[in-house]
Order: structure tokens, then C-alpha cells, then sequence
């Protein structure tokens, strides 16, 4: 893959892929980590003199403009970030976006609107794409995708463009490709996973992938009671899925797979439920268990004790509510303390590591993409990261 840093763009048309896919609450934006993460991209272009033109998606609107989902708070808050003027064209490729890019000067910033205002972007039909990409590809002279989180879409901005481009990988999407190879080519053993999350049925593929690469996968979170059951223990009326049971019992049979010993058993989902710890064997059949208890926080963070590797994806519990927090917290710190390569990947992971107030900067990387980085972990072609390769 070309990088973005060893491209001549002084004075050229360059076409950015972002991911400014903020949390919004009342039109405020509630967190603006992904735009932080954007700018030194974005920034080094302008200082270098390109004529910038970012394209980026908010929120899930229906193919048509739609003015809650407008960028117009994003160009605002990335314009004071950046501290250099930000154009927000009103259209994603339509005569405002034209007269915009027509507009621009060398060092100048221009966002184009929602690029999901346009149904062409996520269309599955290639020639829909295609006719997007075509307008996008015609307002620059080279496309740079800084957007991880979006690798694993066959969309518009971020495949077809690139056909039709001489390409670049950006420094977010850069480290990422990095970080995830080191996971899956040769990593450092010990090589220790932990899973934790709602679903055993999100994350399946992820662990047939992992499971016969890892030394040890620790499981937490609602996942966990499929697992507890598959081993004959009640698990009271926690997170169940009866149609994995089958999969869990062969999963099991690696040796690998490490189970918590004990759990918070809740009377109910509700932060003032009337809740305690009990081993996994004495689950009532009224409880349900909502988060990992503390001898199984000392058993997975004895497990994790001298990993080289280590990969982290969902939470060990119910961590938005304060009862339920202190296995994920316990874990979240086992990991933090290593000194081998930590990873963290999944938004509601990422989101647990700083509402729990665990300093990031203590895990080797969080992955801003979910899905996108658990696709590649699959083993899966991501469409936006194969074209950036030829
Ligand atoms: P990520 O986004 O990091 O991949 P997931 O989306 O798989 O993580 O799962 C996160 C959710 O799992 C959280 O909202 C959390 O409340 C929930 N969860 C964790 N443990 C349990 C549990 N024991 N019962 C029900 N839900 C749980
Ligand atoms: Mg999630």
C-alpha cells in the first residue's frame, strides 16, 4: 500500500475519505474523538499546500438529504480544531460540490455533505456506485481513505473511488493494517484473547478464526452463559442462545477456552436491582448474571500475566451501569498493565476503556473500526483495503 506522507500533493486536488462519524445528542456533538483522530491527515495535506476535499458519512440517513444528519456541526468543529477556514459544500456532488471544489485554493479545506445523502453510495448495484465515484473521482487528482472503520463497506467513497484514483492509505487506516497483522502473522506468545460483548453469535467467526491461533481465549460478557451451559451449569435467566450450544460444546473441546468461575447475579437488567456474587455452579434461576465476578477477574488477569499478545474485544459486563462495571474495569486494568502488545478492538470496548477512566495511551492501540476490525481478523478481503493494495 502507497502512503498518504510519501505523495507529492503541493498544489493538487486531493480527495480525503474520513470517518467524522460523531455521536450527536440535539444537533451537539457528544464526542469528538473521530475528528481528533482525522486532523493530522488533514492538516498535513492543507500545511502541504493540496487542495483538500474530505468526503465523509454521519449517522444512517435513508439515501436523501436529511438535515439531522447534516456535516454542518462537524465542518464547524473540525474548522476550530484545525484553525484554518473549512467549507461545508451543500451537496455531496451536485452543483454546490462543483462550484466548491472549483473554488478552492492551494492549502484550502472543503467538506463535501453526508456522502450517505446520496442513495449511490451504498447502493449494491456497481454502475450506481460507479456513477457517484465518477463525480467524486472528477473533482481530484488523487483519493488517500483515512477511514478504517469503513474498510469493510463496498461503498461509493470508499471502493469504486479508489478504482478510479491513484490511491493512498492515510496514517489512521496505516496503523491499523499494521497493528492487525501483527496480530494475525506470527504474533508473540503467549498470545492470549479476551471476548466478552452480548452475542457468542456476533463474534463466532471472529473465534473460529482466533481459536486455533491463540494459546488462550478468556470469555466474558453475556456470551459466556452459552458456554457455562454448553458445560451443564444453569445460568438462570442470563444472556442465553440455545441455537450455539452445539458450537460452544466443539469450541470447547480446543482446551483452550477459559470460562469465569464466578459472577454478579442481578435480580434483574436494572442498576438497582438487588444483585451478588456467586460461583457459576450456584447461579439462581431467577438471576441473571451481569458481569464477571472478582475470583474470575484474579483467574483471567493470572491467565493474561506474561502475554506478549493480547487482543480484547467487548465488555466482561453490563459496564454502563455502575454494578456491573468492575469486571470489565479489573480486566480493562489487567491488560493496561502488560508489556507486550495490547489491543483493543469494538466500540463499546473503546467506550468502556474511557468511560471506566483507564488512560488509553497504557494499551499499544484501540482500534477506532468494530466491525471493520474484526472482519479482518475473520480473515476477510476488506474491499477497501484490497483496492488501496494494487
Ligand atoms: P463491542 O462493541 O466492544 O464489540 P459488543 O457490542 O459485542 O462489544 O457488546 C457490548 C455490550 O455487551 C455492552 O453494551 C454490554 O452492556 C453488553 N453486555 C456485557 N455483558 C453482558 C451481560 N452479562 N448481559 C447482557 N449484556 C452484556
Ligand atoms: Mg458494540
Amino acid at each position: 500500500m502507497r502512503l498518504a506522507e510519501d505523495l507529492e500533493v503541493k498544489g493538487k486536488r486531493v480527495l480525503v475519505r474520513s470517518d467524522l462519524n460523531v455521536p450527536l445528542e440535539d444537533g451537539a456533538i457528544t464526542d469528538d474523538g473521530r475528528i481528533r483522530a482525522s486532523l493530522p491527515l488533514i492538516r498535513s495535506l492543507a500545511e502541504q499546500g493540496a487542495r483538500v476535499i474530505v468526503t465523509a458519512h454521519l449517522g444512517r440517513p435513508k439515501g436523501a438529504p436529511d438535515p439531522k444528519y447534516s456535516l454542518a456541526p462537524v465542518a464547524k468543529r473540525l474548522e476550530e480544531l484545525l484553525g484554518r477556514p473549512v467549507r461545508l459544500a451543500r451537496d455531496v456532488a451536485g452543483p454546490d460540490a462543483h462550484s466548491s471544489v472549483e473554488d478552492l485554493r492551494d492549502g484550502g479545506v472543503l467538506l463535501l455533505e453526508n456522502v450517505r445523502f446520496e442513495a449511490a453510495e451504498t447502493s449494491k448495484d456497481d454502475a450506481e456506485r460507479g456513477a457517484l465515484a465518477d463525480t467524486l473521482a472528477s473533482f481530484a487528482d488523487v483519493y488517500v481513505d483515512d477511514a478504517f472503520g469503513a474498510v469493510h463497506r463496498k461503498h461509493a467513497s470508499v471502493y469504486d473511488v479508489a478504482q478510479r484514483l491513484p490511491h493512498a492509505a492515510g496514517p489512521l487506516v496505516a496503523a491499523e493494517v499494521e497493528v492487525l497483522g501483527r496480530l494475525e502473522k506470527d504474533p508473540e506468545r503467549p498470545y492470549v484473547v479476551v471476548l466478552g460483548g452480548s452475542k457468542v453469535s456476533d463474534k463466532i467467526k471472529v473465534i473460529d478464526a482466533l481459536l486455533p491461533k491463540v494459546d488462550a481465549l478468556l470469555v466474558g460478557g453475556g456470551m459466556c452463559f452459552t458456554f457455562l451451559k454448553a458445560q451443564g451449569y444453569g445460568v438462570g435467566s442470563s444472556l442465553l442462545e440455545e441455537e450455539m450450544l452445539d458450537q460452544c460444546r466443539t469450541l470447547l473441546e480446543s482446551g483452550k477456552i477459559v470460562l469465569p468461575v464466578d459472577v454478579v447475579a442481578a435480580g434483574a437488567f436494572s442498576a438497582d436491582a438487588d444483585h451478588d456474587v456467586v460461583p457459576v455452579s450456584e447461579i439462581p434461576p431467577d438471576r441473571m448474571g451481569l458481569d464477571i465476578g472478582p475470583e474470575s477477574v484474579t483467574l483471567f488477569a493470572a491467565r493474561l500475566e506474561g502475554a506478549k499478545t493480547v487482543f480484547w474485544n467487548g465488555p466482561m459486563g453490563v459496564f454502563e451501569m455502575a454494578p456491573y462495571a468492575a469486571g470489565t474495569k479489573g480486566v480493562a486494568e489487567a491488560i493496561a498493565s502488560l508489556h507486550g502488545l495490547t489491543v483493543v478492538g469494538g466500540g463499546d470496548s473503546a467506550a468502556a476503556v474511557r468511560a471506566l477512566g483507564i488512560d488509553e495511551s497504557r494499551f499499544t492501540h484501540i482500534s477506532t473500526g468494530g466491525g471493520a476490525s474484526l472482519e479482518h481478523l475473520e480473515g476477510k478481503v476488506l474491499p477497501g483495503l484490497s483496492v488501496l493494495e494494487d
